[in-house]
């Protein structure tokens, strides 16, 4: 893990952050680091920068510094949909980065908007399809719960990722953190619920529609099933990455089986099986 940057130029109304500016290291002092890496035998870096494009120049020049070095790490990056564009994409794969975390958050201009998130949907596709294009792995933030989500909202983000097909994990609820606009805000109008107490349970924000935090819960669970059994992503991901099956990646499968086989007979799945 490797940090190259502190902070990060905007500001999304649920973003807790302890820098308020942000600042780069040089180009110099970055390779230098990744000399040392190599000399180590370090495989595999992943930077931890919240944007490590937002800083074009630079990002290209690391980037020529790293295929001009012949380092052949394997990079794992964070960044914006609005901070990508094809030559840089390009430029990133060719000096090793195999996957990109974008923080999507929705598939919803107007849910976008109320995050103060300063993107929108169609440059959230963009950037899936061009990161793509660039054959690297391109795997996407989605959250729910935000003011401004409806179940309209929520079927829009089944929509847009039915569309994109970003690589997602589980899909949160919104964190009001301390802090953060949505947070203060909530307070100060009684929507939030519950607050940060060690013994309690996590806060979170009421909205129209819902009652409990469970009717959150649930729109995140529909949106993850939604796409997990959705036939046009699941046949994308067979095209894309069957050739590419190792063992490691066939055990995790036979696993997946065996645990739904599981399930379906009611037996818990034993830890030690493999
Ligand atoms: S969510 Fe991402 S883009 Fe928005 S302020 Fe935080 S780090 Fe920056």
């Amino acid at each position: 893990m490797l940090i190259s940057s502190r902070g990060c130029p905007h500001n999304c109304r649920f973003c807790f952050k302890v820098e308020k500016e942000c600042r780069f290291r040089s180009v110099e002092n970055l390779m230098a680091e990744f000399e040392e890496l190599r000399r180590r035998g370090v495989k595999s870096i992943h930077i931890q920068d919240d944007a490590f494009t937002a800083h074009r120049s630079r990002c290209l020049e690391v980037a020529e510094n790293l295929i001009r070095g012949r380092y052949r790490f394997d990079l794992k990056i964070r960044s914006r949909v609005d901070a990508v564009d094809g030559e840089l994409l390009r430029k990133l794969k060719a000096a090793g980065v195999k996957q990109i975390v974008y923080g999507f958050e929705s598939g919803s201009d107007r849910v976008l908007e109320a995050m103060g998130k300063g993107t929108t949907v169609a440059q959230n596709l963009r950037a899936a399809e061009l990161t793509k294009a660039a054959g690297i792995g391109c795997y996407g933030e989605i959250m729910v719960g935000f003011p401004g989500e409806t179940p309209e909202t929520v079927e829009e983000t089944i929509a847009f990722l039915r569309r994109a097909k970003p690589i997602i994990g589980f899909v949160p609820v919104l964190y009001p953190l301390p802090g953060t606009a949505v947070y203060e805000e909530a307070k100060k109008d009684g929507a939030l619920r519950g607050d940060w107490d060690i013994k309690g349970p996590w806060p979170w924000i009421k909205l129209p529609w819902t009652d409990t935090y469970a009717d959150l819960q649930a729109a995140s669970r529909r949106i993850v099933r939604k796409i997990q059994r959705d036939p046009g992503t699941i046949l994308y991901f067979l095209r894309r990455h069957l050739p590419a099956l190792n063992w490691r990646a066939i055990k995790f499968l036979l696993r997946v089986v065996r645990d739904l086989h599981l399930r379906l007979r009611r037996v818990p799945p034993d830890p030690d099986w493999w």
